[in-house]
């Protein structure tokens, strides 16, 4: 199968509906992450989604759809404060978890009465999901454990021959994925931290916890048990707290021969040789847009990626270390 990358025009878009219609499933651009969409209605069309990634089939999908999809027609909302949140941030990089309608199909939540909606903020989304016309439920674009592609060549590295077409919206400027959020409690429930973030929800409703699943539990959000965004190369992360470990590992690496480089942020830069940083930026939506990009960039050039944690924790900050730690799991 040939894969070709469209800027997003009348002909792609033409493109990419018949090929969904076709229950095939194409790449698409959001401001998180690029996106692998399909027919959410359609059972071979979203079984196709798992087959070209490899996905665990016990990892629900997100349904996302653009600003004046009809959200009542998939999900039951009882819960005014969830009204609130799509105000405070809709379109944009917040997923909601209603109960489900079940108007798509079952594989998409795998089977759960809860069901992720995202209406994304990109222009060339909204296009895209205007012109399809129908719920696209889509994970990111890569194959599964891999880093989550920012850009169409990204999306090209992994998928190619794999699907027919990537609509290219250029470089996304989030650069992590949505904040997943639980909107049928009492509260909202942050399942996947984000751009949004919890501090951020809570300001507009009051309250708003992040999920931490308990022993033996199951977890609420499947994805997050799984281990991912990883590079191709070794990685190893230091709590910010770490670096004379970082300086001392750097030092052997080197002597070893190793092509070695640091991601960190501005804050320990100065540590480490100019040209072996990869520089995650100054502020958290920096970090958090730099991220990806870079570690796409570092599974090029490095043997080993040493990641140094930076040191806030909150805020956005919660969406990237999250990211941070899994790309350096060492259990895959
Ligand atoms: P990805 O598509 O890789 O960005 O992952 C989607 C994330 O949304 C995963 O962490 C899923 O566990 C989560 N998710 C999707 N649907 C649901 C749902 N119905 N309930 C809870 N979490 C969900
Ligand atoms: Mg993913």
């Amino acid at each position: 199968m040939t894969t070709r990358i469209m800027q997003i025009d009348d002909e792609s878009l033409a493109l990419a509906k018949k090929l969904l219609e076709e229950g095939d499933a194409v790449a698409f651009p959001t401001e998180t992450v690029y996106g692998l969409g399909a027919d959410a209605r359609r059972d071979d069309a979203v079984a196709r989604i798992y087959q070209i990634k490899g996905r665990p089939s016990d990892n629900p999908l997100i349904v996302h759809v653009h600003k004046d999809y009809d959200l009542d027609s998939l999900v039951e909302d009882d819960r005014p404060y969830a009204k609130k949140l799509r105000d405070a941030f809709l379109p944009g990089p917040l997923t909601l978890v209603y109960k489900s309608r079940k108007t798509v199909c079952s594989r998409v939540s795998c089977g759960l009465d809860t069901l992720a909606v995202r209406v994304p903020s990109h222009e060339g989304a909204q296009r895209f999901l205007r012109y399809a016309d129908m719920p696209i439920a889509a994970p990111s674009a890569n194959i599964s454990k891999h880093i989550s592609p920012v850009s169409a060549d990204h999306v090209y590295e992994d998928l190619n021959g794999k699907i027919s077409l990537i609509l290219d919206g250029g470089r996304c400027s989030g650069g992590i994925e949505s904040t997943v959020c639980d909107v049928t409690g009492e509260y909202p429930v942050v399942l996947r931290t984000g751009l949004v973030s919890a501090e951020m929800i809570a300001d507009v409703v009051g309250r708003c916890e992040i999920y931490k699943p308990k022993e033996g539990e199951r977890v609420r959000s499947p994805g997050m048990k799984y281990k991912h965004y990883a590079p191709k190369c070794k990685t190893k992360l230091f709590g910010g707290d770490e670096l004379d470990s970082a300086v001392k590992a750097f030092g052997e690496l080197e002597r070893q021969g190793a092509r070695v480089y640091v991601l960190c942020g501005d804050e320990v830069k100065d540590l480490f040789p100019s040209d072996k940083i990869l520089d995650l930026g100054k502020t958290e939506t920096e970090m958090a847009a730099n991220l990806y990009e870079l570690l796409h960039e570092g599974e090029k050039i490095a043997d080993v990626i040493l990641a140094v944690e930076p040191k806030k924790k909150d805020g956005v900050m919660a969406g990237v270390i999250n990211r941070l730690s899994k790309a350096c799991a060492e259990e895959r």
